[in-house]
């Protein structure tokens, strides 16, 4: 049986080899039974998490998981342009996505509503619903409704591929920070998560201030916010591009634009995730 994975270079679809499929389901198999839960273990750890020795140790270990998944930090809108997109690729008609239990919350019995959150596309569709872990096939429009769902809860939306190559994405995530393993991981080493093609501006005038509001700062989990005479604005090098505080923003003071700098282009071209806003970027 052939399996579909993706093709960044061409943006299409390929066949997944023999090679590629097993590595692949083999990691699946062992990521919720060992992988996540030893990251959990080690993040629990305080003289790991709490010491400047037990920080680079565990920078160390996270630079050494290279191969592990890595996920591009994007918005609601950038996640339902891949959903799309993945839809109407040509190729094998079985289905793209399927959904089932996120895999941190079913590693570490810690439970955030909702569990069925984890969308598994191509290939990696294929490999969990042979695992037997509770996934279903979805279509897109569950997917995109799961996403919406998630997104209303402040849960940061993650494309996440292995050994740092498009041709191995597989997965968009749906991160609830204090459960979410590669998540906290980033939050102590800066490993495991990338900017995503987007980042938030701020105009001052707008902001209500800090006294009034101040929801982008409960809301932005990346620390990306600085006080300005009362007022909040974005640390630009610190937003991720979740753009998670742009619907909280009550004095509509914040926009997502286009990352001149996004690095991961090459693995997932910015116009499968931004669409127009490429184009008028590039107009
Ligand atoms: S500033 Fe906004 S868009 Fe940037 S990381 Fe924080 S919440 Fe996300
Ligand atoms: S959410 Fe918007 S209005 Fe409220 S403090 Fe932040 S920038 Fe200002």
């Amino acid at each position: 049986m052939s399996h579909a994975g993706f093709n960044p270079e061409k943006q299409k679809l390929r066949d997944i080899g023999f090679f590629h499929y097993l590595v692949h389901w083999l990691y699946s198999y062992l990521e919720p039974k060992i992988i996540l839960k030893l990251t959990d273990y080690l993040l629990e750890k305080k003289w790991l998490t709490n010491t400047r020795w037990g920080k680079k140790l565990m920078l160390q270990i996270a630079r050494a998981s290279k191969d592990l998944p890595h996920g591009i930090v994007i918005t609601l809108e950038a996640a339902e342009r891949v959903v799309d997109f993945l839809d109407q690729l040509e190729g094998p008609d079985d289905g793209r996505f399927a959904l089932g239990p996120c895999l941190c919350q079913l590693a570490t019995c810690k439970w955030e509503e909702p569990l069925i959150k984890d969308i598994q596309f191509l290939y990696a569709k294929d490999i969990f619903m042979s695992l037997k872990l509770g996934y279903k096939m979805a279509s897109a429009g569950e997917v995109k409704e799961i996403l919406r769902k998630c997104n209303a809860l402040g849960y940061i939306h993650a494309l996440e591929m292995c050994r740092q190559s498009g041709r191995w994405v597989f997965c968009i995530c749906n991160c609830e920070p204090r459960v979410c393993a590669p998540t906290r991981v980033f939050m102590l080493t800066g490993e495991m998560m990338w900017k995503g093609p987007e980042i938030c501006q701020s105009d001052l005038k707008k902001c209500m201030g800090v006294e009034k509001c101040g929801k982008c700062i409960e809301r932005c989990i990346f620390d990306a916010n600085r006080k300005v005479n009362g007022r909040i604005e974005v640390k630009l090098e610190k937003c991720m591009g979740c753009g998670l505080c742009v619907p909280t923003c009550i004095g509509r003071a914040r926009k997502m634009v286009f990352r001149h700098d996004y690095a991961h282009g090459h693995q997932v071209p910015a116009g499968i995730l931004l669409g127009e806003m490429v184009k008028n970027h590039a107009g």
